[in-house]
């Protein structure tokens, strides 16, 4: 069997009661966009039948017009979803829907299973027929073969045979359940709204419906809604929290709250950390937007050097397709971004960026400031190099690509993106602005893999596709040693 790695980086919403359930599970994902922009789905339970709506696209495009007008119910599940172009298939789109033996069952996940690879091989070998190659439908196919009687014995049959980073929204026909992984890795909160329930990625959601934030389901924990209202299990045992410190540096939205933490806050304070490491002499602090931003505020608060816009971002690019010209593709770097010069001629700037992933952005950017004028320019980055890819539910490139992997020198970095001088936060720094102490290098308080290349749960898929290339580098050797001999 073909080794498949999708790289999923989701957003997670399920509503439970609620007059119009798919309308505000929609207005969820709304809020949820920038975990995911390829595809968006909801579904919905009429309390006879699910209804199903999903595509590839924005949720805007998805649901647009009165798209959602047919997704009847009091109960919904919603999901948008980005994975590498390579696994762009329309049948990946999540939620998926599967009939079993104990009724109907809708499932969404945001997170990897780190051995869904080799589960699903077993799975196939038994028989099992798989329409997607998303890791939701190994869960679906445990479910189904699980011969607890109870659903929600199901579903912990089933988790208990999965590893990896994942928070989980599901529907049945009575209930609503959410479920994060033992370690905690991704995020999922509860809401409520009046007498309806919510479970979301990031509180953004929840304050989007004007539901007020319960408390984040904590790791290793099943819930789940039905007529007796909120119901909650721990049937694992407990593991040590490694909730994604990434989610804090890049990925969440700075107006949620993240494991009681603004995210605003902590990137504010990450800037502070970055300044009291990295000062330097300079004249105006400018963010790469739009997540360089509150990063910028700290570091200019922290020097007292004053902040600027001086890159203002261009929100309505989108996806356009440009035409593959040298030409277009020289001037559509401007698409993005563009410098507002006022605040860039003749100045000692100092660039503020969230991360430096393969290096084209700063490259790109420190460019362009230089053409509009500045005097100097010095990059500050608001985390440690991204050295190692995650395997866990962020979407970054391959080792290969990653700048900063391997033996990289900050001085050729430096080079490379054209800089005046470039530093990195320490991991410390990034602990201290997370959770005011270094970082805890025995019993690390994160899973910080990307950074450090420690990886908190076992990456089983990885270790069985490097044995799996390995048994064929030994058959190749032994074909062509036979083909030797045969001459
Ligand atoms: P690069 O040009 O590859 O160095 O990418 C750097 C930019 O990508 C930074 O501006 C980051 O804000 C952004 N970034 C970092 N991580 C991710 C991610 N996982 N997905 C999308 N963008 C990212």
């Amino acid at each position: 069997m073909e080794f498949h790695n999708p790289k999923e980086e989701c957003g997670i919403f399920g509503i439970y009661n609620c007059d119009d359930a798919a309308g505000h599970t929609a207005l969820g994902l709304h809020a949820l966009q920038h975990r995911g922009q390829e595809s968006a789905g909801i579904v919905s339970f009429d309390g006879n039948h699910f209804h199903i709506q999903k595509a590839m696209g924005l949720v805007s495009e998805v649901f647009s017009g009165d798209a959602a007008e047919n997704l009847l119910g009091c109960m919904s599940i919603g999901h948008v979803r980005y994975s590498t172009s390579g696994d762009t298939i329309t049948r990946n789109i999540q939620p998926l829907v599967a009939d079993y033996t104990l009724g109907g069952i809708a499932i969404a996940h945001n997170g990897n299973l780190t051995n869904a690879w080799t589960l699903r091989e077993k799975l196939v070998n038994k028989g099992s027929i798989f329409q997607s190659s998303t890791d939701t439908e190994v869960i679906i196919h445990l479910l189904a073969t699980s011969i607890k009687e109870r659903t929600l014995d199901r579903f912990i049959d089933a988790i208990s045979h999965v590893q990896g980073a994942y928070s989980i929204v599901a529907l049945t026909r009575k209930k609503l359940i959410g479920i994060r992984d033992p370690h905690g890795v991704r995020p999922l909160v509860i809401g409520k709204l009046d007498n309806s329930w919510i479970l979301a990625s990031e509180t953004t959601a929840l304050n989007i419906i004007g539901a007020e934030f319960v408390r984040d389901v904590e790791p290793g924990e099943i819930v789940w809604f039905d007529s007796q209202g909120m119901n909650s299990l721990k049937p694992f045992r407990e593991r040590k929290s490694k909730f994604c410190i990434f989610e804090y540096v890049y990925f969440s939205r700075p107006d949620s709250k993240v494991e009681g933490l603004s995210v605003n806050e902590v990137r504010k304070a990450i800037g502070k950390e970055l300044a009291k490491e990295f000062p330097v002499e300079a004249d105006v602090v400018l963010p790469i937007p739009d997540s360089g931003v509150p990063a910028a505020i700290g570091y200019s608060h922290e020097s007292s050097i004053p902040f600027d816009m001086g890159i203002i971002r261009n929100h309505f690019v989108g996806r356009t397709f440009i035409e593959p010209t040298q030409e277009i593709r020289n001037l559509s770097v401007k698409l993005k971004h563009l410098p507002c010069m006022s605040s860039i001629v003749g100045k000692r700037v100092v660039l503020i960026d969230d991360s430096i992933v393969r290096g084209t952005t700063s490259k790109k950017l420190i460019d362009m400031v230089r053409q509009a004028g500045a005097a100097e320019v010095h990059m500050r980055v608001a985390a440690p190099p991204t050295a190692s890819p995650c395997f866990y539910g962020i979407d970054t490139p391959t080792e290969e690509e990653l700048i900063a992997s391997g033996e990289a020198k900050i001085d050729s970095i430096k080079e490379f993106i054209g800089a005046d001088s470039l530093a990195y936060l320490s991991i410390d720094g990034l602990y201290r602005a997370v959770c005011g102490n270094n970082r805890n290098n025995k019993m690390p308080q994160y899973c910080d893999a990307c950074f450090t290349k420690e990886y908190p749960i076992r990456l089983v898929d990885q270790k069985a596709k490097k044995h799996e290339s390995l048994m064929l580098e030994v058959s190749d050797e032994r074909k062509s040693k036979t083909r030797r001999k045969k001459k």
